[in-house]
């Protein structure tokens, strides 16, 4: 991956992780990742669309997941994709608690670990 690429990635995401919004100044000693939001596993490709700025627990939890079981209704779903979804649509802030909205939110919120003990530790810094 190209040094511009990966530039315009962090640029875009404003460093942030595009799943749990961690910044990368919360993340002082992990570097955040720039990960294959379809994994190439599955046939995606290193151009912008498919790349995102994730932090490392999201990135590790996510793997080369697509879907997941959303608790509500445990029926599979698919995760939240920082490009054709949106943020605040699918998620909102309690305290320091990410809640997902909708089903996607839900899921995703669960598969990725985002209300982890470190992700809360690091959010709360
Ligand atoms: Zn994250």
């Amino acid at each position: 991956m190209s040094p511009q690429i990966r530039a315009r990635v962090r640029e875009r995401s404003r460093n942030r992780c595009e799943y749990c919004q961690l910044r990368q100044d919360q993340s002082p000693l992990a570097l955040l990742h720039i990960e294959h939001i379809i994994p190439k596993a599955h046939g995606g490709g290193g151009e912008l669309e498919n790349l995102a700025l994730a932090c490392i627990d999201c990135n590790l939890h996510k793997g080369s997941n697509l879907t997941g079981i959303d608790p509500e209704s445990d029926q599979m779903t698919e995760l939240f994709h920082p490009r054709r979804h949106s943020w605040q649509e699918h998620f909102e802030w309690r305290g320091i608690y990410i809640v997902g909205k909708t089903p996607i939110g839900r899921t995703t919120a669960r598969v990725p670990h985002m209300n982890s003990e470190e992700q809360l530790t690091l959010r709360s810094s």
